[in-house]
């Protein structure tokens, strides 16, 4: 059998609850694309549907899944203070009936009220998550184990708790959400062909955080044969240690699938040339590329991800790693609350 057949058996293998509006939109930037000389396509990942929306959407539908199959009541997951993630856990965990138990690492050193209090975290209270503040952001472990640590106390109280893990210590079963994103977008993809006669992209362009979202991508379109090139915008970490966890989680989630898939270190692009001052931290390429897609196609990019990816973007066309005239792919993680978190270095 060929990897295309195994797939979706391997993913319908796997328990996941519908949490997305999907298939999101595959449209072109009209305006964009001829500004940067390509031809911009982006997958309206921001448009999942739930609370605001974004690519986590799409991995919670296989955590909850999980979360489901095991008579849970209440979720934890644990992630920065204006973390997506944690947002999006505590909606989808309001939508099941559950009770969402968040841990809000510092892990970005910002003192701004809006920050601390803004976008995300603002989200987080109106869903009514029961909030716990961890001070070693940097500890993927650490904070791991103090959700467990919650989670033993809340079991203690009788409650049922399923925990969201972020470190390599444990599966990667988000992943399995962008297998089928990408699935999707190339059954789009070959619509798009027929109809309209459009060429394939020659890239894909897509950031890489915790790299969940970039692997499984991969390991989808590989599984249905389309070797486009995709390339990961570093948002964490240098392009080094991410390539490798790229990799570590595409062969994680090649096995989740029950194996067949190949994925070659070829296959892992990663790029850290937008990523300082660090995670969490805005730079001037973002900015900028946070205002041309603004004003050019009222496409809201976020500072920490889908803004930074769209910068990387732009800086492989200026670099010529994206020929002009290219077909290019944008992925839109979402991360529109962050906004308004940053607006103090947004309007600087
Ligand atoms: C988390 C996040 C990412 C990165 O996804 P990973 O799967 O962690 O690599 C990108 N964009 C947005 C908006 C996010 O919230």
């Amino acid at each position: 059998m060929s990897p295309r057949d195994l797939l979706p058996a391997g993913l319908a293998a796997h328990k996941k609850i519908t949490l997305t509006h999907g298939p999101t939109p595959l449209e072109r930037l009209h305006n964009l694309g001829p500004q940067l000389g390509i031809d911009l396509w982006v997958k309206r990942d921001d448009c999942t549907g739930l609370a605001m929306g974004g690519n986590k959407v799409r991995q919670l539908e296989y955590y909850f899944g999980r979360a489901a199959a095991q008579d849970t009541d209440t979720i934890l997951i644990t992630g920065a203070r204006q973390s997506n993630f944690v947002r999006l856990a505590a909606a989808a965990a309001r939508r099941q009936g559950w009770r969402p138990e968040v841990q809000l690492e510092d892990r970005v050193p910002n003192d701004d009220p809006y920050y601390r209090s803004s976008g995300n975290v603002l989200l987080d209270q109106i869903l009514g998550a029961h909030i716990h503040y961890f001070d070693q952001g940097e500890d993927e472990a650490a904070a791991d184990r103090n959700l467990d640590a919650i989670a033993a106390r809340l079991r203690d109280e009788g409650r049922r708790p399923y925990v969201i893990h972020l470190s390599l210590d444990h599966p990667p079963y988000g992943g399995l959400g962008y297998v089928e994103a990408a699935i999707e977008t190339w059954h789009q993809l070959q619509a798009q062909l027929r109809a309209q006669g459009r060429r394939p992209p020659s890239h894909v362009v897509i950031p890489s955080g915790s790299g969940l979202t970039h692997a499984g991508f991969l390991v989808g379109a590989r599984s249905v044969g389309w070797d486009v090139p995709i390339l990961g915008v570093c948002v964490r970490r240098d392009a080094e240690t991410q390539n490798r966890r790229v990799l570590t989680r595409a062969r994680e989630i090649v096995d989740l699938l029950g194996g067949g898939i190949k994925i070659t270190e070829q296959d892992i692009i990663t790029d850290d040339q937008v990523l300082a001052p660090g995670y969490g931290r805005i730079n001037a390429p973002t900015k900028a590329a946070i205002s041309l897609a603004a004003q050019s196609e009222a496409l809201l990019l976020d500072p920490v991800y889908s803004g930074r990816a769209m910068a990387g973007l732009m800086q492989f066309v200026d670099q010529g790693r994206i020929p002009k005239g290219s077909d290019v792919l944008f992925i839109h993680t979402g991360g529109a609350p962050a906004i308004f978190a940053y607006q103090t270095d947004l309007l600087a």
